[in-house]
């Protein structure tokens, strides 16, 4: 079931994305469906796709990023591939929908740069789960890109302004429930920027799995309802590029994770 968030007539909205047809439900946040007890209530109206403003399918919790978690991305950027997952978090207020602009400030940074990834939405609460019982505690799957200023993370150290600015997180454009992809690892991402195809990899190539990030995190902390995973970026990113690239105003970025669909935002940079 792909499931959507989107403005309507002023007011929002959680529907069953049917085609150009949207099934609007009786919950107004993506978090309302994830307890045991709630049935999927249909309220019998049927909204037009062409119509609805996509907002991000939810405001995550916690937002828990790994870098590195594909050996070519390691390496094109002179890494090396690590050992255990490296784990950073993202602002929450980064967060945009598809369709919304990714926007940054010259005088901060000149090196806006894109990374298609695989988003796990947590569905239930988990603490110190096993991997085998990691993927019960997903809800579903998006896309994100996990937008970089390369010239901050490099100048910070830390990556917290690098990738957690205002608009550097886009989600969506819809939820893929859990029981649509039973395996996250057979996936294929692809990133593509004006139209020319940028990165094209697959989930299998992860280092540390859906599953194996959930234990490894879970053990950290406490992981509830509406946080989200962002399990790393496979190869192709701008700065690797011959020469490096980076995202300038008008710039289209469209991710592409089947069987979830495209997540496209355009760029503008603020003299
Ligand atoms: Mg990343």
């Amino acid at each position: 079931m792909k499931l959507l968030r989107y403005a309507l007539d002023g007011s929002e909205h959680i529907g069953v994305l049917n085609g150009g047809e949207i099934i609007r439900l009786g919950v107004t946040a993506m978090t309302e469906l994830m307890a045991e007890d709630v049935a999927f209530v249909d309220t019998g109206i049927i909204d037009n796709l062409a119509e609805a403003r996509i907002q991000p399918p939810l405001q995550p919790g916690k937002i828990l990023a790994i870098g590195r978690n594909y050996a070519e991305h390691a390496r094109e950027l002179d890494n090396e591939v690590p050992q255990e997952p490296l784990v950073f978090a993202v602002m929450p207020s980064a967060v945009i929908g598809s369709g919304e602009m990714i926007e940054w400030e010259r005088a901060i940074t000149r090196q806006v740069d894109w990374e298609g990834e695989l988003a796990v939405i947590i569905g239930q609460t988990a603490r110190k789960v096993p991997e085998a019982a990691a993927l019960k505690h997903v809800f579903g799957y998006t896309i994100a890109n996990d937008v970089s200023a390369r010239d901050l993370q490099t100048r910070d150290k830390q990556w917290t302004r690098a990738k957690g600015m205002d608009t550097f997180c886009p989600l969506g454009p819809c939820v893929v429930t859990a029981d649509d992809i039973p395996d996250p690892q057979a996936l294929r991402i692809v990133t593509a920027v004006d139209g020319m195809e940028k990165q094209n990899g697959r989930t299998a190539d992860m280092i540390f799995s859906v599953r194996r990030l959930i234990a490894h995190l879970s053990r950290a902390f406490t992981l509830h309802p509406g946080d989200i995973i962002l399990t790393g970026t496979p190869s192709g990113v701008g700065k690797a590029q011959q020469p490096p690239q980076f995202l300038a105003t008008g710039s289209r970025v469209s991710i592409t994770i089947e069987p979830i669909g495209t997540l496209t935002n355009h760029c503008r940079e603020r003299i």
